[in-house]
């Protein structure tokens, strides 16, 4: 049975242009509806179970959850334990923005036990922020993660590299701030340009640079040498920990385990079924209000579907994959599913392997997308 719950919460301040999420920005009269719809969602799935159900992880994401008002995020927090129960040192993540996240709304968070905040702040240069249409500052950033302090245990920093117009030299900077605060995680991302986006539209009509793969290629390199170098773990592609402090959340996703989602856009991994909601705000709240499933698309993987995919999301791990392991759990050998896509990328030096384990090399970690493609 899953042990982790993630509930998707679509509303922000601002639509940031590159992002594709599913959210809607200003838009916050739907607020109290989706509450409602959720509370639906979430009785619909009390129906299939017998009880409560225990959960490790809760990972509340978005969009911004902490845009709630305080009695709306204490609301959304109610309907979640309702049907679920975390155990005892069970891993409570929110993700937040620095802006808004006020007093009241971590007394929130700490009160109903979040000990994990995710906190977008993308850069510590304010020509960046703007770059990416962020509505906050470097200095609230700094001033957000230092109040923080007194309410939860671990932060996180979301950070962003290969932005149009950015520097290595600012980059190296963000990393400096980052590693200056007191926070026991950091991840970092190549900005994307997803199609349907605005960046992307002004990319193509030249209004944004992609920047050089090469300045990208140094700024990742950069990142692995500095965040290290300060004694956070490199664990996963993009994610940096303090000993003890990675996302035991995303952990159930690397390891391709279970888990429950809700919220539009949110995708559950069930007895080897995906099911994924409605990426739509509207139509999710609509299919929820009159109660109907907002399920989109279902797809039951067959054994070797696992397989690949537990493959590939382990190759995101820095430690990689557990060839005895593999085959115990799916009952048939590394060789046979992929032996010579494996043999390709050690020859290459894109993977290496140790003992029972094989995982990327330090080259391979560079095209890390390109490598784990392959393994489909
Ligand atoms: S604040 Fe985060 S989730 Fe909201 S639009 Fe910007 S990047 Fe997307």
């Amino acid at each position: 049975m899953a042990r982790a719950v993630y509930v998707h919460v679509p509303f922000c301040l601002h639509h940031c242009g590159y992002c594709d999420f599913a959210l809607v920005a200003n838009r916050d009269h739907l607020i109290p509806q989706y509450l409602q719809a959720l509370d639906n969602e979430l009785q619909a799935h009390r129906r299939t179970v017998a009880d409560l159900v225990e959960v490790d992880t809760v990972f509340i994401g978005g969009g911004t959850p902490t845009h709630l008002s305080p009695e709306m995020l204490q609301m959304l927090f109610s309907l979640i334990f309702k049907h679920f129960r975390p155990t005892t040192g069970a891993e409570i993540s929110v993700e937040a923005n620095p802006d808004g996240l006020d007093d009241t709304r971590l007394g929130v968070l700490r009160d109903n036990g979040v000990n994990r905040l995710s906190l977008g702040v993308q850069s510590f240069d304010d020509t960046v922020l703007r770059t990416l249409e962020r509505t906050h500052t470097s200095i609230q950033a700094m001033e957000t993660v230092g109040r923080c302090q007194g309410w939860i245990p671990n932060v996180s920093l979301d950070l962003i590299f290969g932005v149009p117009g950015q520097s290595l030299l600012s980059w190296q900077q963000t990393l400096a701030a980052a590693i200056a605060l007191p926070v026991r995680h950091i991840s970092t991302y190549g900005l994307t340009f997803e199609k349907d986006t605005p960046f992307f539209r002004r990319e193509q009509h030249g209004q944004l640079k992609r920047a050089p793969d090469e300045l990208e290629r140094q700024m990742y390199l950069d990142t692995i040498a500095r965040v290290t170098g300060a004694g956070f773990r490199h664990y996963e592609v993009s994610n940096f920990a303090r000993p003890g402090s990675q996302c035991r959340h995303n952990m159930v996703y690397w390891q391709a385990d279970e888990y429950y989602a809700f919220g539009p856009g949110a995708a559950s991994y069930l007895n080897g079924v995906r099911r994924t909601n409605a990426r739509s705000v509207v139509r999710w709240l609509q299919c929820w209000q009159r109660g109907e499933s907002a399920v989109e698309d279902c797809e039951e993987l067959s054994n070797e579907e696992k397989a690949r995919e537990a493959i590939m999301l382990a190759f995101r791990m820095r430690e990689g994959l557990n060839l005895r392991a593999f085959q115990e759990r799916f009952h048939v050998s590394f060789a046979e599913i992929a032996g010579p896509v494996l043999q390709q990328h050690l020859d290459r030096g894109f993977l290496q392997r140790q003992s029972d384990f094989v995982a990327l090399t330090h080259e391979g970690l560079l095209i890390a997308d390109t490598i784990i493609a392959d393994f489909l």
